[in-house]
C-alpha cells in the first residue's frame, strides 16, 4: 500500500448506539487478544460503562468460547438486523454465531471486509459506552479496510514480551498511525509465569520488551497480565477470569487497565 491510499476512508458510519470503538489489535495471533478483549470488556462494564463486544477474527473467532454463547444464534426480527447475543451483561456478536464452527472461512480478503462491516452495521447494538472489537491478528487487508472504514475512536496492541510479538506489535502500531487512529497503549499478555507452587514470577517470554516498545512509539504501556491456568481456564470454560474470579489480582490487574482507558 502507498502511503497516500491509506487515509480513512470518506464514507465511515457511525455505528448507531455506539459511543466508542476500542479496536483490540495484535500483528500476531495466539498473543491473547480475545482473552483480553474479553476480559477487558468485562472490566470496562464493571466501571458501570455498557459494554458491547464484536468478534472480528473472522479465520478464528473464539468469543463465542469464551463467553459461553457457542450454540447461540442472534435473532433477526426483520430479516435484515440481528439482535446480539447477551452474556455476562455484555452484548456480543460474532462470525462464530453465524457459521458453523467446524467449517473453515475460505473467503477472500474483500468477501471477509464485507461479511465484517455488515456483522457490525446491521446489529441492533443497545446503547454503547464501548464497543470492543476483538480484531483478525495481523496488518492485512482485511485489518486496514476496517481501520479505514470503521470509526474506530482508539486502539489497543496486545503482545507477549518476546521478540517476534513485539515486530508485529510495531506494524499494527505503524498501521493505525497511517489511519490516524491513536494507539492507546500496549498490554503486555503473558507477561510473566506465576509458579502454582511457591508463587515465584517467571518471565518465559523475556523482559521489559513492551515498556520499550511502548517508550519507541510515545505510547503507554497500559498493564502486564501473567500467564496463569486460572486465565486459561476460565475462558475455555466461558466464565472469564473478570466474571468468575471477582476477587482476583488477575481481575484487579484487568480493572486497573480499564482504569486507564
Ligand atoms: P489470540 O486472540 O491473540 O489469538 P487468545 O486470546 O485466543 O489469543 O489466546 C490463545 C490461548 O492462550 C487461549 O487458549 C487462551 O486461553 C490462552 N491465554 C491467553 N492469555 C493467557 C494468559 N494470560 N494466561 C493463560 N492463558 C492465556
Ligand atoms: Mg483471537
Amino acid at each position: 500500500y502507498k502511503i497516500a491510499t491509506l487515509k480513512r476512508a470518506n464514507d465511515q458510519h457511525a455505528i448507531n448506539n455506539v459511543k466508542n470503538i476500542i479496536a483490540i489489535s495484535s500483528g500476531k495471533g495466539g498473543v491473547g487478544k480475545s482473552s483480553t478483549a474479553v476480559n477487558l470488556a468485562l472490566a470496562l462494564q464493571k466501571q458501570g460503562a455498557k459494554v458491547g463486544i464484536l468478534d472480528a477474527d473472522i479465520y478464528g473467532p473464539s468469543i463465542p468460547t469464551m463467553l459461553g454463547t457457542e450454540k447461540q444464534q442472534p435473532l433477526t426480527p426483520d430479516n435484515k438486523h440481528m439482535t446480539p447475543i447477551m452474556a455476562h451483561g455484555l452484548a456480543s456478536n460474532s462470525i462464530g454465531y453465524l457459521v458453523d464452527p467446524d467449517s473453515a472461512m475460505v473467503w477472500r480478503g474483500p468477501m471477509a471486509s464485507k461479511a465484517l462491516l455488515q456483522i457490525l452495521q446491521d446489529t441492533l447494538w443497545p446503547e454503547l459506552d464501548y464497543l470492543v472489537i476483538d480484531m483478525p491478528p495481523g496488518t492485512g487487508d482485511i485489518q486496514l479496510t476496517l481501520a479505514q472504514s470503521i470509526p474506530v475512536t482508539a486502539a489497543i496492541i496486545v503482545s507477549t514480551p518476546q521478540d517476534i510479538a513485539l515486530i508485529d506489535a510495531k506494524k499494527g502500531m505503524t498501521m493505525f498511525n497511517k489511519v490516524n487512529i491513536p494507539t492507546l497503549g500496549i498490554i503486555e499478555n503473558m507477561s510473566y509465569h506465576i509458579c502454582e507452587n511457591c508463587g515465584h514470577h517467571e518471565a518465559i517470554f523475556g523482559e521489559g520488551g513492551a515498556q520499550r516498545l511502548a517508550e519507541q512509539y510515545q505510547t503507554k504501556l497500559l498493564g502486564q497480565i501473567p500467564l496463569h491456568k486460572i486465565l486459561r481456564q476460565d475462558l475455555d470454560t466461558g466464565q472469564p477470569t473478570v466474571i468468575s474470579h471477582p476477587d482476583s489480582e488477575f481481575t484487579q490487574l484487568y480493572c486497573q487497565i480499564a482504569g486507564r482507558i
